[in-house]
């Protein structure tokens, strides 16, 4: 055997082993390629991508509309500019906030989600408000925090008592001027029906309005009262009356509160960066029912109630002064986020002139039907059309938006604007579990609507 046969003769023996060896080369190749392609993969992450809802109650497309002809409202038109703008309808003229703002956030109309207004009249004839625990069906902050994601809801309305969501909720009875402001509105709507206000049940019942608690002592920080986060000047303050002063300490109190429910929702993305925040913002509501006729007619004044040219120039002024100082602090939430994320500016109702005592606006005709929605972010056409949009479509956008499936027991669907993205199989419900929450929060209803699904196969 010559000296190259036996060399090949050992290279045959040896094959196996070099093959060993060859495949724990390739190993090793392989997975330095597999850390390579990971390494790019985390550069090149897809940024995680937000959600920010902000609610301006009872913010008028009228107004809106006359302030950027104007070039004013700078944070909202350059949303509206890189996004689109538009009509977002209440689908009844029945335009109460909670009902609405409970539509908004289940995408259930509210025969489906049972708030149907301020308060509920018991069998013995007392009136109560409505709470969270009144609600049926699942809302976005639910069904976000069940898909993983993170939840971030300040003051919007029916969240007391709040929900153990995957996040934080500061629920609508945390301020003392929204508490003050519901046994005001509890009052009239039970005097209405004739029945007696029970009062309002939060704090003082001794369930925290906010969840989780460790947020408690943040959340009510004397920081926040004292926030001064834009620079419009308080057509409120001392010294600056506008000539209306019976009812000035309450305007007062409105700009007060929405700065300081802005400056807890700045600390909470600050700190949490939650996937989804919603935020509800009610000044301009309670602001309009005291100032919005100062925009029409004099002559639509009862005349037991004519405000001098003068009042009505500064009232007309302040009015747009609250919608600048809001979109100051839509600007200001703004920081928080970039074009990869979704942002959605809406109102539940707009506003009509209408007179009673010393009230000048109101909402209760098809004229005020029509609140905003101002939206900018990925998959949203630009100068896309917002109508037909209703309040409904506002919590199957998002779902859509987010990739989450829709519901077929919502009434909602994804808005116009929106581009279609993948297609995801819809389910049934999102109210395949009851919802927790703190305190004695349960309606007692959820055995009777989980025996319900699971008659008609939604869960087993
Ligand atoms: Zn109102």
């Amino acid at each position: 055997m010559t000296v190259r046969a036996i060399r090949k003769e050992r290279a045959w023996l040896h094959r196996p082993v070099r093959l060993l060896t060859n495949s724990r080369w390739i190993l090793r190749l392989l997975i330095c390629a597999a850390v390579v392609v990971l390494a790019s993969c985390r550069a090149f992450e897809a940024p995680r991508q937000r959600v920010l809802i902000v609610g301006i109650d009872g913010a008028s497309p009228r107004v809106l509309d006359t302030m950027f002809s104007m070039g004013k409202l700078e944070n909202l038109k350059a949303l509206a500019d890189a996004g689109t703008y538009g009509p977002l309808r209440s689908e009844t003229p029945y335009l109460l906030s909670p009902r609405v703002w409970t539509t908004v956030a289940t995408g259930m109309i509210p025969d489906k989600h049972l708030i149907d207004g301020w308060v509920k009249v018991a069998k013995d004839g007392t009136a109560g408000l409505f709470y969270s625990s009144d609600r049926r069906g699942h809302a976005l902050w639910n069904i976000v925090s069940d898909s993983g994601k993170r939840v971030a809801v300040v003051n919007w309305l029916v969240t007391y008592p709040p929900e153990k969501v995957n996040g934080i909720i500061v629920s609508d009875h945390t301020l003392p001027g929204e508490v003050e402001g519901k046994k005001y509105i509890g009052e009239i709507f039970a005097k209405g029906r004739g029945a007696e206000f029970r009062g309002v049940e939060s704090a003082g019942s001794g369930t925290s309005p906010i969840y989780p608690e460790e947020w408690k002592k943040a959340v009510l920080d004397s920081r926040h009262e004292k926030a001064v986060l834009t620079k419009v000047a308080s057509p409120f303050r001392e010294g600056a009356a506008i000539g209306f002063d019976p009812f000035l300490h309450n305007l007062r109190d409105f700009w007060n509160t929405d700065q300081r429910l802005a400056s807890i929702t700045l600390e909470i993305l600050e700190r949490e960066r939650p996937d989804v925040t919603m935020v509800l913002l009610q000044g301009i509501d309670r602001m309009s029912h005291f100032l919005f006729g100062c925009l029409d007619d004099p002559a639509k004044y009862p005349p037991t109630f004519q405000p001098t040219p003068e009042q009505r120039i500064n009232c007309q002024s302040a009015l747009y002064d609250y919608y600048e100082f809001s979109d100051q602090l839509i600007g200001r939430l703004l920081e928080y986020f970039d074009d990869d994320d979704l942002i959605m500016v809406l109102s539940d109702h707009g506003f009509e002139s209408g007179f009673s005592e010393f009230r000048t606006g109101d909402h209760s005709t098809e004229a005020a039907q029509d609140g905003i929605c101002v939206v900018r972010g990925p998959r949203v056409i630009k100068h896309g059309p917002v109508a037909p949009m209703t309040v409904a479509d506002v919590t199957p956008t998002v779902l859509a938006w987010m990739g989450l499936a829709q519901a077929l027991d919502m009434d909602g669907k994804p808005a116009p604007f929106l581009e279609p993205g993948p297609a995801i199989q819809s389910v049934p419900t999102y109210d395949t579990k009851p919802i927790e929450r703190l305190g004695d929060g349960k309606s007692g209803a959820e055995p009777q609507v989980i025996e319900q699904l699971r008659s008609l196969g939604y869960i087993e």
